[in-house]
């Protein structure tokens, strides 16, 4: 008998396929992760909460991760959920510590990725301190949002925004905007019912096709070039987090100095000289050096523009390489050391002294006694010492003009502060005093009436344009109660929020108790 020669299939796999954990959370993909425009982690828990169609605080809440099966981290919800009630103290979500690290493990566990702590600045927490870099409101850029908008791309808040040093948006050439142009208010860094490119206080757009300047900008204007060269470095350092094969150590700045300085023959006694051409004080680079404290990050920027690198080489790059290149820009130092080691007068001419205080005491202006200590080349001390009687006389007459002065500058801020009780819409004393060279507690203490004026006429405002919105938030409720009731259909939350422009405020209160009412005018039941 003859057989065909049987061919053998593929076999099967009979066991039941290994279904994937699911997340218990939408698993959102961050937007920009190792580019400068990496988006920041309150912006993730903003579009997230968006995702699931819930506020901020009951996607924070300690609820959800009640049955969450590690205990620290449901002990530290309570501090995040505390957090949120004080928005302008949120700053630390984006940060370098413990509420960063936690917050961004939890959701790290909650939506099952692995990259939501390069939304933070955790990554360069040994470099730099928590002080003065991230600002406790946000700052945008008007251009990017309408940009974004138009181009149907999603909205949200680059980390970079929240970096206090930086100020400009480099896509823009445009300075970031920190109060809304419409109310101008400061707009918290989180809140519960936060709507991204809106403003959270008067629910106006943000966006804008046009650069907007502000008066307070443009104090900056001289600084472009600092400008940008801090807005690169930061971002720069955002975009490298992923990509670090080892994080920096708290004692890489003391490294580098040390380094620098012995490959330059500079003694600890010529410490001075070397910190004049920094711009950093002795004292703190000291500090530095025996690497007892890490730089603020102004200071660490100052330090790192001075040797003409940028802090991402400064902490990355292979230390004898680094300091190969800095030797280039120690001309910088040379050229410092010159300037300091100029002679000074050992002689002083009591007559010269006497002249040129004389003429001192008749100028318009008095020169302060520091000045004329400058335009004589010679210390406070020796003017006080050969010319003690002009000496008090030039005190005197600067006390009284300064006196005269000071009243008319004071009349100046009198009528500024009677303008703005008439300027529309009314001004906070916030925005107002960014405006003037004096604190708030001081303008508080000299103008007491006026300020308080101000301030009620600006919450009068505030409480006004609530309630005009919420006027019209409920009129359009009302029309499509009609619309639906007049269809036959039942005008449920669902349905009503279906018709609505903003459909947001149908989680508010106000909203809820109106829609009640109506319901139960026309008879439905609740
Ligand atoms: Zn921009
Ligand atoms: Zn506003």
């Amino acid at each position: 008998m003859k057989y065909k020669k049987l061919s053998i299939y593929e076999s099967l796999e009979l066991h039941p396929p290994e279904i994937s954990k699911c997340s218990r959370l939408y698993s959102l993909e961050p937007i920009g992760i190792g580019t400068p425009d990496c988006e920041s982690l309150t912006s993730y828990i903003i579009r997230l909460s968006q995702a699931h169609c819930v506020t901020v605080n009951k996607l924070l809440h300690p609820n959800i991760l009640k049955d969450f099966d590690r205990k620290d981290l449901s002990d530290y919800s309570q501090i995040i959920y505390r957090l949120l009630r004080s928005p302008h103290n949120s700053k630390s979500f984006n940060g370098l510590g413990l509420t960063s690290t936690k917050l961004s493990q939890q959701l790290e566990a909650l939506t099952l990725r692995n990259d939501l702590s390069f939304l933070t600045m955790l990554s360069w927490s040994e470099i730099t301190t928590y002080h003065q870099l991230f600002r406790d409101h946000q700052a945008w850029c008007p251009v990017c949002y309408e940009e974004w908008q138009t181009n149907k791309k999603p909205l949200y808040i680059p980390l970079l925004w929240f970096l206090d040093p930086v100020k400009i948006c480099l896509h823009h050439y445009q300075y970031l905007l920190e109060e809304c142009p419409h109310c101008r208010q400061t707009l918290p860094i989180i809140g519960k019912q936060m709507q991204l490119g809106y403003c959270s206080h008067c629910g106006n757009w943000l966006g804008s096709s046009s650069s907007i300047q502000t008066y307070h900008q443009t104090i900056y204007k001289d600084n472009i070039k600092w400008q940008e060269y801090v807005t690169i470095s930061m971002g720069e350092l955002i975009a490298a987090a992923p990509h670090l094969s080892s994080l920096p150590t708290r004692d890489r700045t003391a490294q580098v100095l040390n380094t620098y300085l012995n490959a330059n023959n500079i003694t600890k006694g010529e410490i001075a000289t070397f910190t004049r051409f920094i711009g950093v004080r002795s004292e703190n680079i000291l500090i530095y050096l025996y690497n007892k404290r890490v730089p603020r990050i102004d200071k660490l920027l100052q330090i790192t523009s001075a040797f003409q690198t940028s802090p991402l080489k400064f902490f990355t790059e292979d230390i004898n390489t680094l300091i190969g290149k800095l030797k280039v820009s120690s001309q910088l130092f040379v050229k410092g050391k010159e300037q300091h080691d100029k002679p000074k007068p050992t002689k002083l001419d009591k007559i010269k002294i006497r002249q040129v205080l004389t003429q001192a005491l008749l100028e318009e202006v008095p020169p302060s006694i520091t000045e004329v200590a400058k335009r004589l080349k010679c210390s406070r001390h020796s003017i006080k010492y050969y010319c003690p009687e002009l000496y008090q006389a030039l005190k005197l007459h600067r006390r009284t003009e300064r006196l005269k002065n000071f009243n008319q500058y004071s009349l100046e801020i009198r009528n500024f502060l009677e303008a703005a009780l008439i300027v529309n819409p009314p001004p906070s004393m916030q925005s107002l005093t960014k405006s003037l060279p004096i604190k708030s507690a001081k303008l508080y203490k000299l103008f007491p009436e006026l300020c308080y004026q101000i301030s009620k006429r600006h919450k009068e405002y505030r409480n006004a344009c609530t309630l005009e919105k919420r006027n019209q938030v409920i009129h359009e409720m009302n029309e499509a109660i009609s619309k639906l009731h007049n269809q036959g259909k039942e005008p449920t939350l669902a349905q009503v929020r279906k018709l609505l422009t903003k459909p947001g405020y149908t989680r508010e209160q106000f909203f809820q108790d109106a829609l009640f009412k109506t319901r139960q005018e026309l008879g439905y039941e609740n």
